[in-house]
């Protein structure tokens, strides 16, 4: 059986970027399980745009979770924000920055960005808020970016010089001497801790955490812009309608946007695949036309793909309970990009420390432990 200091499931960004970080701090025994990459997992499939924000508006996780929770989860983003940028500089990939905007469409949603605005201001993230007639926009500081998402995954596994199994993990043993890992071909592999960071996956390799994994279903369109003028900078991302609709200029000058899940049945929660709706498709074309006055081409991509968030819509990152050499990380609520990358980071402070500065203990998997658990 083939022993390493740690196993890491899945080649997605959160499992790249751990076996990145550690390889940095010269943790160089690392065993990346996974099947070659198919375009099926989500880190593929995404739009590609990075953000310093959430993709809700601040006053949605403030009144669920709170002020302290809320400000610790725009930390953790921004620390992968800016860690994810700094990679993508270093390594010369294609990307452009832009800025974060929302736009309200009703009275409400203006009264909505005061207050968020306020509460960002107040807890010194810069923000601030033009309004021009009936209009109002939000702009959340100065930092998205368009990113060629692929070649970060590429680069990244290049730098973690992990040793790579191309096979799906089946179960994850614990015992007194470590951890060890089957896979579906039947190799063993063996290591002092493993990192499960396989998004869906993580349902059947740890069946005590599913009940508090929740699929969603999502999916985007590519366009052209065939008339006027996009009033979006390469990089710039803009929400409206409380982050119904969203769009992102991309590096490469065409427009990637998506949304509207709300035209989904039960919108898209427990989705077992991503099928494309004509209708969201034609709905946020024509969302993105009105809003800008613009002609947009016939889609020139269209991807679906499955998301995931916890029940409790707070990212799952951080030891399983019941045993600690079990660490695991998902749920990003649409910011996977940046938190996938930022809990590279924070797992990887785990593995060499027993504990993350960087990731707080409301997002440790213990706290689902009450709901998880049966009788
Ligand atoms: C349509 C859509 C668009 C999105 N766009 C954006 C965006 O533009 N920006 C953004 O920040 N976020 C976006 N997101 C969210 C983001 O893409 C995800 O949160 C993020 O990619 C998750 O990364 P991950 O590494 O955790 O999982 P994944 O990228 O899904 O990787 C999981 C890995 O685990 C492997 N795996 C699964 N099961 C097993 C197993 N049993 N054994 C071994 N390996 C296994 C898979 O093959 C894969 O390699 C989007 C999500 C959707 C659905």
């Amino acid at each position: 059986m083939k022993t390493f200091e740690v196993i890491i499931i899945g080649r997605g960004v959160t499992g790249l970027s751990t076996a990145f970080h550690l390889a940095k701090s010269g943790i160089k025994k690392i065993c990346l399980i996974a099947p070659p990459p198919t375009h099926a997992d989500c880190s593929s499939l995404n739009a590609g745009y990075a953000s310093i924000t959430l993709h809700d508006n601040i006053s949605r996780p403030v009144h669920g979770q709170g002020s302290e929770t809320t400000r610790r989860l725009l930390d953790v983003n921004r620390a992968g924000f800016s860690g994810l940028l700094q990679f993508v500089q270093d390594q010369a990939i294609n990307h452009s920055v832009g800025r974060v905007m929302r736009l309200a469409s009703t009275p409400q949603e203006a009264t909505e960005m005061r207050s968020a605005v306020q509460w960002l201001f107040k807890n010194g993230f810069p923000a601030s808020l033009s309004v021009m007639g009936t209009h109002c926009k939000q702009h959340d500081g100065a930092a998205a970016a368009s990113i060629d998402i692929f070649s970060v995954l590429t680069r990244l596994e290049a730098q973690s010089m992990a040793q790579v199994v191309n096979d799906t993990a089946q179960s994850i043993r614990c015992g007194k001497d470590g951890v060890t890992v089957t896979t579906a071909g039947g190799e063993k592999v063996h290591a002092e801790m493993v990192v499960a960071a396989c998004h869906r996956g993580i349902k059947n390799l740890i069946p005590e955490i599913a009940p508090a994994l929740v699929n969603h279903a999502d999916q985007w369109m590519e366009f052209n812009i065939i008339e006027g003028n996009l009033p979006m900078a390469r990089g710039d991302l803009t929400f409206a309608e409380h982050s119904h609709f969203w769009m992102t200029h991309t590096y490469r000058g065409t427009l990637v946007a998506g949304g509207a899940r709300f035209l989904r049945p039960w919108a898209g929660l427990e989705a077992e695949e991503s099928s494309i709706l004509k209708l969201v498709t034609s709905t946020v074309k024509q969302k993105v036309e009105d809003l800008f006055n613009i002609t947009l081409s016939d889609p020139t991509q269209t991807v679906g793909a499955i998301d995931i968030r916890a029940c409790d819509e707070i990212p799952i990152i951080g030891p399983m309970y019941g045993d600690s050499r079990i660490l695991l990380a998902s749920g990003f609520m649409g910011s996977g990009l940046t938190l996938g990358y930022a809990s590279g980071l924070g797992l990887s402070e785990f593995i060499q420390f027993g504990q993350s500065k960087l990731i707080p203990k409301v997002f440790h998997p213990t706290r689902l432990r009450s709901l998880t658990e049966t009788d």
